[in-house]
């Protein structure tokens, strides 16, 4: 018999139409796997075996009475920073343990209406500040590829899950960087679609303007199918899109002829892992292969993006932060009076999330508003005017996704900029209008995988699908 873990989730979905599987043998393969491997992996923070049985059952009775919902029956996992009513959401922090959300999120509800089983929680940085899962308040996860090593993150649980078949796809979220560079880091494909495209009701907040739910999947069709299931319009968040949710699967054609490939020179910098250069040269020479024109182009004030994103991104988390006071969520230290208990309470939250509310607060404060957050905004506005320069002559840009592969833990030790600098390649995306995805192109000396980033212009997430597809088909 097929170990069923082995499928993808587009092949499981088929053995479910042709009525060769169920979703409850499915279910409790994954199950079995999470039992097997992640003692050692560590991915998820709470396992809901017997919600997603009951779901499981659940989706074979509706499929018994003719449901055939886009994603009935298949299991999937969630990151810990998206609510989930029932069930546990910590957003990786002490300050959230025990938090149990009374709703969904609005992507959950649409995970749940398109028929998939929930496996559990899966582990993150603290309110998803980081970029390998240390900065979790709980446990560092394991890469599937080399334990000693980190799988990126800060949705690291989630890619690790996907890419160790314990999940047939799952939600991450990427302010930064969090969805692609861990999919880079755990050989998956990761997609963080355009701002707005997925909405963020429910989705404890680190960065509002930054701040996308994104999906994985072993495969750049599973990927698109958990895409095409949650997104699409939310009244309920301002920030939503209410724009057509084009047919994302039906667009992987995988043909790319004459598509012009923009490959951008500040992203080819010293300091980059040299077998890194060489496989995203090589994917970007197979994409001329299969009849794209590459063209070079300059964003040049890529060098910015860094600096501005390390002043947007924590002065958003320091306004976001101030509502965890032990009043409304989570668990509350006892005090003398009500400030010192909040102060015992605003205690447990961790090191780099007591930095970034530091620096945010600093950053917003009277005297510096101008000169940090004010030109962080105006330079923000430069970076996105380069990508719209851009995507007037090209259709993609294409680069890595990360400057190295998965290190090892503990390897960035007490320097917080070590850490921020996996993230140069990554955060421009969430500083513009556009749209990124991880791709797999090959792996380095030691094996462990190398992520080819494909950017598109404002919901051009068909065409960045599609281009990762094609380069998927040639590479098998
Ligand atoms: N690594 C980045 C940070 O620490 C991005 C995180 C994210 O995308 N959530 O802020």
């Amino acid at each position: 018999m097929t170990d069923l873990t082995t499928l993808t989730l587009t092949q499981l979905r088929d053995a479910l139409r042709r009525g060769e599987t169920s979703s409850v043998a499915a279910t409790e393969a994954m199950l079995a796997r999470i039992v097997a491997v992640d003692n050692d992996i560590k991915g998820y923070l709470t396992i809901t075996d017997e919600l997603a049985l009951a779901q499981a059952e659940q989706a074979d009775a509706r499929r018994a009475c003719g449901d055939d919902s886009p994603l009935l029956g298949i299991p999937i996992a969630v990151k810990d920073i998206i609510c989930t009513q029932g069930v546990e959401t910590t957003a990786g922090s002490k300050i959230l343990e025990g938090f149990v959300p009374p709703y969904d999120a609005f992507v959950v509800r649409k995970l749940k209406a398109a028929g998939a089983v929930i496996l559990g929680k899966t582990n993150t940085d603290e309110f998803a500040m980081g970029s390998s899962t240390e900065n979790s308040a709980y446990f560092t996860t394991h890469n599937p590829h080399d334990l000693a090593r980190v799988p990126g993150g800060s949705s690291g649980g989630s890619a690790a899950a996907v890419a160790a078949r314990m999940a047939y796809g799952a939600l991450g979220t990427d302010t930064g960087g969090s969805v692609r560079q861990p999919a880079s880091f755990c050989g998956v494909v990761g997609l963080r679609p355009t701002y707005g495209r997925i909405s963020r009701w429910g989705v404890v907040a680190f960065a509002s303007t930054l701040d996308q739910v994104g999906t994985f999947g072993r495969t750049v069709a599973d990927c698109a199918a958990m895409f095409q299931a949650t997104a699409g319009y939310d009244p309920q968040d301002s920030t939503s899109l209410d724009v057509a949710v084009p047919d994302f699967e039906a667009a992987l054609t995988g043909d790319i002829h004459g598509l012009k490939v923009g490959v951008p020179r500040e992203y080819f910098i010293e300091g980059i892992d040299p077998d890194v250069e060489t496989a995203v040269r090589a994917a970007i020479a197979r994409l001329a292969d299969l009849g794209a024109q590459i063209i070079d182009i300059s964003l040049p004030h890529t060098e910015y993006a860094l600096p501005v994103y390390y002043l947007i991104a924590p002065a958003e988390a320091s306004a976001n932060l101030a509502r965890y006071d032990g009043i409304r969520f989570g668990p509350r230290v006892a005090g003398t009076d009500m400030i010192d208990s909040v102060k015992k309470t605003r205690a447990l939250f961790g090191p780099e999330v007591k930095r970034r509310i530091m620096l945010g607060t600093y950053a917003l404060s009277a005297g510096y508003y101008e000169a940090y957050y004010g030109r962080a905004l105006k330079a923000r506005t430069l970076i996105k005017q380069d990508f719209l320069n851009a995507f007037a002559n090209v259709d993609v840009i294409a680069t890595p996704t990360s400057p190295t592969t998965a290190f090892n833990i503990g390897a960035t030790g007490d320097d917080p900029l070590q850490m921020y600098l996996q993230d140069i390649f990554t955060l421009p995306v969430n500083l513009s209008a556009s749209c990124g995805l991880s791709v797999p192109c090959g792996v380095d000396s030691h094996g462990l995988p190398i992520g080819l980033q494909l950017i598109g212009n404002t919901l051009q997430e068909a065409t960045i699908l599609n281009v990762a597809f094609a380069y998927e088909q040639s590479s098998q």
